[in-house]
């Protein structure tokens, strides 16, 4: 290849940033890296420009843009840098940028995600939340600009390694039966439902074969990540809830599954290690190095499957009840999420009832249709409010406070 590729890293200071980098890191005669951008963190992203070199910096917060600015001055780099949502737009649309990383959590990924989706670039998905919210739109989006979209969730990227070679995410394969989504179980697969109420966000964010950020850590936990991932694969991979059966595997070795209707089951198997899926999507049709190390079978010996247990894990119930409602249902699940995991991470919820927040909010806002941003914006707004107003009436922290 004879001219490098431009990468920017929307959330390069997380946990998938950092592997993205590491991944980009092997490759200097393939990859340059355009643009970094994180929320607060100046110092980690400071280390970051000074080993990638970008053209451009941007922090989400005004103010962590001034102290960083004034140390890219001190170390006389080149990097310019900016601060807020505009100057996301811009980096993500900019043209030496060929390449978008989605890796910031949660909802605050979407215009900028959605921004380089308008713009045609090809677009690494980790950032699940926003297609969670309006995937019908980014997908609507794709087809208009001809962006790429490709996912580097392992489980939906697995699923895309699955399917026949030319298959374009988001669109229609007769040929497949059905999805098989995996699941690790999180850290409290074999915990006793009766425990769950006193677990502490310590013990939520502690996985058992990932490192992860807070968010997705804590989803894990109450499985709505995996419920995220359901209502995530049938926007990528055009497919009804029904057909995505979810099989808790304790191993994660095996990433997911598709079932054809002749009977065949593809697989994609793994170290649990985000930088396969990275380096796959990132110089994909192609293959490159990662980093990740073969993988043993002898060691791992045995692959376990079981079915989730819908009583210990209320999120994945609703999670699929939202999916099968449609509309913007989807979205306003995901909203009560955001707001309930973070109440739970600041110790003014209990982890059991992060379910209760988000029932609560899907039963009081009824879904609209989500063929448009702002209706979903606006059920988002709906949904946080909802859910806050629930939170604040917690009477947990009070307990806690006696
Ligand atoms: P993280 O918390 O480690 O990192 C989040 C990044 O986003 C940071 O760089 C942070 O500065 C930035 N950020 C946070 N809030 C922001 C805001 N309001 N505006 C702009 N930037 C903001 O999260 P992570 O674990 O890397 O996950 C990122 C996304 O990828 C999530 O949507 C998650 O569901 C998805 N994902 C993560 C993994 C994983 O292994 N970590 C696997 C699959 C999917
Ligand atoms: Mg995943």
């Amino acid at each position: 290849m004879n001219t490098l590729e431009g990468v920017t890293v929307l959330g390069s200071t997380g946990s998938i940033g950092v592997n993205t980098l590491d991944v980009i890191a092997r490759h200097p005669g393939r990859f340059k890296v355009v643009a970094l951008t994180a929320h607060t963190q100046v110092d980690r992203l400071f280390e970051q420009c000074q080993q990638m070199q970008p053209a451009h910096a941007v922090m989400l917060d005004e103010f962590a843009g001034m102290k960083l600015r004034e140390m890219i001055s001190v170390a006389r780099l080149e990097t310019e840098v900016t601060s807020g949502a505009a100057a996301l737009e811009e980096v993500v649309t900019n043209s030496a940028t060929n390449i978008v990383v989605a890796a910031i959590v949660g909802a605050a990924g979407l215009l900028p995600t959605l921004a380089a989706v308008q713009a045609g670039k090809r677009v690494l998905l980790a950032n699940k939340e926003p297609l969670v919210m309006s995937g019908n739109l980014f997908i609507r989006e794709a087809r208009r600009s001809g962006a790429e979209l490709l996912p580097i969730d392992s489980e939906h990227n697995a699923i895309f390694q699955c399917m026949p070679a030319g298959y374009v995410p988001g669109s229609n394969h007769a040929g497949v039966r059905r999805i098989l989504l995996t699941c690790s179980g999180g850290p409290f697969r074999k915990a006793q439902p009766q425990d769950l109420m006193a677990v502490t966000p310590e013990q939520a964010c502690a996985h058992p074969n990932w490192v992860m950020g807070p968010k997705i850590s804590v989803d894990s936990a109450t499985l709505m990540n995996k419920g995220l991932e359901l209502i995530e694969a049938c926007r990528l991979f055009s497919c009804t809830p029904d057909q995505v059966q979810i099989l808790i595997h304790p191993e994660s070795v095996v990433h997911s599954m598709v079932e054809y209707k002749d009977g065949s089951v593809l697989a994609q198997l793994g170290n649990p290690d985000m930088r396969t899926p990275i380096a796959h999507a990132l110089a994909w049709p192609e293959r490159i190095e990662s980093g990740v190390e073969s993988l043993n079978l002898f060691e791992v010996a045995r692959l376990n499957f079981e079915p989730p247990d819908l009583g210990k894990f209320p999120c994945l119930s609703l999670a699929r009840d939202a999916a099968q409602a449609g509309g913007t249902a989807p979205a306003v699940l995901n909203a009560a999420n955001e707001v309930a995991v973070e109440a739970f991470l600041d110790h003014r919820i209990r982890f059991t009832d992060i379910s209760c927040v988000i029932e609560h909010a899907l039963s009081h806002i009824s879904p609209h249709d989500d063929n448009d941003l702002e209706v979903v914006l606006a059920d988002d707004a709906a949904a946080r409010t909802s859910a806050n107003s629930y939170v604040a009436g917690s009477d947990y922290k009070a307990a806690r406070e006696i």
